[in-house]
């Protein structure tokens, strides 16, 4: 007999998830983590908890109070003495939050009877695990396994991370002052919201990122009201601009290509955020034949499985989008499954995807350019928070609420959120698309009056051309 039922290899949002259910389903089971905090403590959580979703909110949400004292605060009639930054102390909240968040999962692995095996996991053969701890090996066999392993920063050679002022994610998460002025390789979602935390304590922000367009997979017309937006918040967005080479020399010089010309430029920190990259170091996939696609990431099928008999993947190293409740998600239902479940392929579809810049960017479902590409005919329904009370009465009105419905049925396609609380707001939408819901059943629903979530109501009004207030 196996050890285990289940051995999860890796405990970020994925697999503590799947460990997690699969323990309330009543398998026998444990989860292998390698992770280390810096003061070298063993901790569960992965990058969503240690060095990526939390503690990047945790300082976006210091600095958007700091910035709303400093410039928003007067606008209320409430006038304070210039805000006194203690970039420490702002360090120390963030870490705090990690911690009771990591022992959180080590207080529920303990409350549902989840193993922590501390040390590095391989796959020996299907069902067999070697955990490396320090220099002592173990052995556990399982009868079946996940590999949620995750991603690590993606690496590019014209600029080489040193943790000094070459820094990736997880450097910039860590400055201990505010760089004067920041350049941050990439405007994807990484770089846009470290860019937002640095520059509204105080640094002159530059990204610089290699496509000619923000946010290609955002709906276009979405991405320009967020691009001219993050613009007027001092952000330096330089499209078209590939860096060539990048130089530690007391601060960085970089070197880019825009426009055919070879520019250069000075920072004193740089941020390489040019993606994640699949995490499958020392986890033995090629001894036992684990199969990668050309990027590198675990191919799994729509149920998670693998080509190798009784192991799953999920996660970051999956592909797909790499957000922490799809992983989360993913492990819900492989749990599910490996307990004897009948389950559903999940609908990347209807992934939410939220960028937490302020206002925040939040989406599902299709754009309307990738609707028209697959010709799709759909209307289109858009309400601007300027005409929305709320966002009046909190001094947010940027940004808007656009919904794309299928123009035979009605069903919605897809939704684009720009505004205050987008993060919160996409919540219904996903629901109503999960459910097949249409938008006039989004128009029927009775909102609170006066909500962010009224303008939500408007957009579907106006697929109609019904909305009230605009
Ligand atoms: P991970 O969280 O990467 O966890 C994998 C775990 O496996 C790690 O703990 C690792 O130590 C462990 N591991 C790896 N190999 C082994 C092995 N062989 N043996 C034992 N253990 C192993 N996503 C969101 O949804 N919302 C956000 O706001 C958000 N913000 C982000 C901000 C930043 C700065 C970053 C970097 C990422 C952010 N993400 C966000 C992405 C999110 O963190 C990932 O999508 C998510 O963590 C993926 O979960 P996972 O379980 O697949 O992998
Ligand atoms: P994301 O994958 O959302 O984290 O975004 C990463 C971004 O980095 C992408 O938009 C890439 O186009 C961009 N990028 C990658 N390499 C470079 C480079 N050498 N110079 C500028 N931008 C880059």
């Amino acid at each position: 007999m196996a050890d285990y039922q289940l051995v999860v290899i890796g405990a970020g949002p994925g697999g503590y998830v799947c460990a997690l259910r699969a323990a309330q389903l009543g398998l026998k089971v444990a989860c292998t983590e390698s992770w280390r905090d810096p003061a070298g403590a063993p901790v569960l959580g992965g990058t969503c908890l240690n060095v990526g979703c939390i503690p990047s909110k945790a300082l976006l949400d210091s600095s958007h109070l700091y910035q709303h004292i400093s410039t928003g605060a007067a606008r209320h009639g409430i006038h304070c003495a210039p805000p006194q930054l203690d970039v420490p102390t702002m360090l120390k909240r963030k870490d705090d939050i990690v911690k009771s968040l990591t022992d959180g999962i080590a207080a529920l692995f303990r409350k549902h009877g989840v193993d922590w095996i501390q040390g590095h996991g391989r796959l020996l053969a299907p069902g067999w695990i070697e955990v490396s701890h320090g220099d002592k090996q173990s052995r556990v066999s399982a009868e079946q396994v996940v590999i949620a392993t995750g991603s690590i920063p993606a690496a590019i050679p014209q600029a080489t991370v040193n943790n000094q002022n070459i820094v990736d994610s997880t450097g910039a998460l860590e400055f201990t002052e505010v760089p004067a002025e920041l350049g941050i390789i990439g405007a994807g979602v990484i770089g846009l919201e470290l860019g937002s935390v640095w520059a509204r304590l105080g640094a002159r922000v530059t990204l610089l990122e290699a496509l000619p367009d923000l946010l290609p997979s955002v709906d276009r017309e979405l991405s320009a009201v967020a691009q001219k937006s993050y613009r007027n918040q001092g952000l330096n967005l330089l499209l078209g601009a590939t860096v060539s080479a990048a130089e530690d020399n007391q601060g960085v010089t970089v070197q880019y290509r825009q426009n055919d010309a070879v520019q250069q430029t000075h920072f004193n920190k740089l941020i390489v955020a040019v993606g994640r990259h699949p995490n499958t170091s020392g986890l033995g996939a090629a001894e036992v034949g684990l199969k990668l696609d050309a990027r590198g990431f675990i191919q799994v099928d729509t149920l998670g499985r693998t080509n190798l008999p009784g192991v799953r993947a999920i996660g970051d190293v999956t592909g797909g989008p790499m957000l922490a409740h799809k992983a989360s998600e993913e492990g819900v239902r492989i749990a599910d499954s490996i307990a004897g479940r009948t389950i559903t392929p999940l609908n990347h579809d209807h992934v939410p995807w939220v960028i937490y810049t302020w206002p925040e960017l939040a989406w599902a479902g299709s754009t309307a350019e990738a609707l028209q590409s697959r010709g799709i005919a759909f209307r289109s329904g858009a309400f601007p928070f300027f005409a929305s009370g709320r966002a009046k009465a909190m001094g947010e009105t940027t940004g808007m609420v656009k919904l794309l419905s299928d123009a035979q049925t009605d069903r919605l396609l897809g939704v684009h959120i720009f505004g205050p609380s987008a993060s919160e707001l996409i919540a219904e939408a996903v629901l109503a698309m999960e459910y097949e819901a249409s938008s006039e059943d989004l128009a029927r629903t009775i909102h609170a009056h006066p909500s962010l979530s009224e303008a939500v109501h408007e957009a579907a009004l106006a697929v109609n051309d019904q909305a009230l207030h605009i």
